[in-house]
């Protein structure tokens, strides 16, 4: 059974869910297809009543929306309510700035006048990741259907509790049915929805082999797509950085979400004066952490999302390590029932180990020692990926010119790689193109229609 909740902190198997029928999926398009036909008459006020109310509501079912996600892929219960709370606040801000986003702009051409509108395109399918199962929906979600979009989503198989009270949260809030459709459904069913005439864009966000088949897919039925896809974020720190700082965000930046973020800091590059100092403090940070059960609020080290998903790390670091790469710690499962991981660092990687160039998914570090600025920015720079990255230095100015420095898609300056509503959030390379979030996030999926008035005589 492909949709399935299992707790990964004790194996136990919580829910299996059905796929859907061909026939309910042709209904569930139908559906939709009739929705936007309605929904995209609608105004901005009216738009924004309901996505308002589903902020509201996100907040009032904070604790159970949060214990889903612990439940179903391990997340530590306070990062989960920070989730949720992260993901109404994005809602409430395309419900608040949609309109100003999507106002229409005047052009000055030369002569008479032009305007160029926003208008809504169709249903949209989006494919998400379990990592951030609301915060990942919601960016897709909140600014189409502020932007008179409607949207169908296929959640990742071990979400599938969280998918279904996400499709619960819109219709409670006042959301016309079809608006916000979850869809259990297979990979084959995924490409009959990308073809399907009714759908007009598709945006996914996971790892980058899954964004080159639903891309290709997209493209060849020549629709828009964004792709939100993996990274391996550089964070640099610079000889002049404040020590303790950069050794405290190395850990949060390392090991929010137990490591599987998108934007989690990968690969810490570090200025040789104060390499050997770093490591042993991040080493004694991480050595630390103590795994326990995270509904517990004293748990510092979660589960991985699933037994596959630690099985996979294991082998990488495995495969690392036999290909040169040097152990400074961790490297093994955690001796007791569930999907943990010890907190690991690998040093020594040479650019022909394959680790060089994957993503690691969870609490795994890359260390890198490296002689100057120009060396870090190299290294930074010598990846498939360009996603986030950060740089760590007293002198904020060179910050700012090491980052502009790197080939990615964000950089932070003294902090690692992070979200809000009003930041764009993308990347370059193999780690895709678009952006969600920000007055750029809803830009993605309108038709940017021109209107032009002239006088100008008709030829003779
Ligand atoms: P994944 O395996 O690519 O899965 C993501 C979604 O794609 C899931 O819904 C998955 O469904 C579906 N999928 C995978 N292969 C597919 C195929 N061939 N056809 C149709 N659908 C397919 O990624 P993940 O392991 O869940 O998430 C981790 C990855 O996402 C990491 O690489 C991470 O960096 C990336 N990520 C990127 C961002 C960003 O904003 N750039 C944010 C978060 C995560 P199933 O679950 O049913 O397989």
């Amino acid at each position: 059974m492909a949709y399935q909740s299992v707790n990964p902190y004790s194996g136990s198997i919580l829910e299996t869910f059905e796929e859907l029928t061909d026939e309910q999926l042709e209904s569930a398009l139908r559906t939709a297809n009739t929705c936007f036909e309605n929904w995209k008459h609608t105004t901005f006020v009216d738009r924004a009543a309901v996505v308002a109310k589903a902020a509201a509501l996100m907040r009032e079912r904070s604790d159970e929306l949060a214990r889903l996600v612990t439940l179903e892929m391990g997340k530590l219960i306070d990062e989960a309510r920070g989730e949720v709370e992260l993901s109404a606040d994005i809602i409430d801000y395309y419900a608040q700035n949609a309109e100003r986003f999507l106002a229409p702009e005047q052009l000055k051409p030369s002569s008479g006048g032009a305007q160029v509108e926003s208008n809504p395109i169709g249903v949209l399918f989006g494919v998400e990741p379990w990592n951030f199962p609301y915060y990942q929906l919601v960016r897709f979600a909140a600014p189409n259907l502020m932007a008179g979009n409607v949207v169908m989503v296929k959640h990742a198989a071990c979400v599938p509790q969280c998918a279904i009270a996400f499709e619960q949260l819109w219709l409670d809030a006042g959301a016309p049915t079809g608006a916000y459709t979850n869809l259990l459904i297979s990979y084959d069913q995924v490409n009959q929805v990308i073809d399907d005439p009714r759908i007009k864009g598709v945006a996914l966000t996971g790892s980058t082999d899954a964004g080159k088949v639903v891309a290709a897919r997209a493209g060849q039925n020549l629709k828009k797509s964004t792709m939100e896809l993996g990274g391996s974020d550089a964070f640099i720190v610079l000889e002049d950085a404040d020590l303790d700082k950069a050794v405290k965000w190395a850990v949060w930046g390392k090991m929010n979400n137990t490591g599987q973020c998108c934007v989690a800091a990968k690969r810490f590059v570090v200025v040789e004066e104060l390499a050997d100092r770093f490591l042993d403090g991040f080493q004694a940070a991480l050595m630390a952490l103590e795994p326990g059960d995270p509904m517990d609020k004293a748990t510092t080290l979660a589960p991985l999302s699933t037994e596959a998903a630690l099985v996979k790390l294991l082998d990488q670091v495995d495969r690392a390590v036999a290909k040169g790469a040097t152990l400074v710690m961790g490297g093994g499962r955690i001796d007791r029932p569930g999907a943990f991981m010890q907190p690991t660092i690998l040093a020594n990687i040479e650019p022909n180990n394959p680790a060089f160039r994957e993503e690691f998914f969870g609490p795994v570090a890359l260390f890198f020692r490296v002689k100057n600025e120009d060396e870090a920015v190299a290294l930074a720079n010598d990846s498939e990926f360009g996603l986030g990255g950060s740089v760590f230095t007293e002198d904020v100015e060179r910050g700012k010119r090491v980052a502009s420095r790197v080939d990615t898609g964000m950089v932070f300056v003294n902090h690692p790689t992070w979200t809000t509503p009003d930041l764009p959030f993308g990347g370059i390379k193999n780690s895709g193109y678009g952006r969600e979030l920000s007055s750029m996030g809803i830009q993605e999926f309108v038709n940017k229609k021109l209107i032009r008035v002239t006088s100008i005589d008709a030829p003779a």
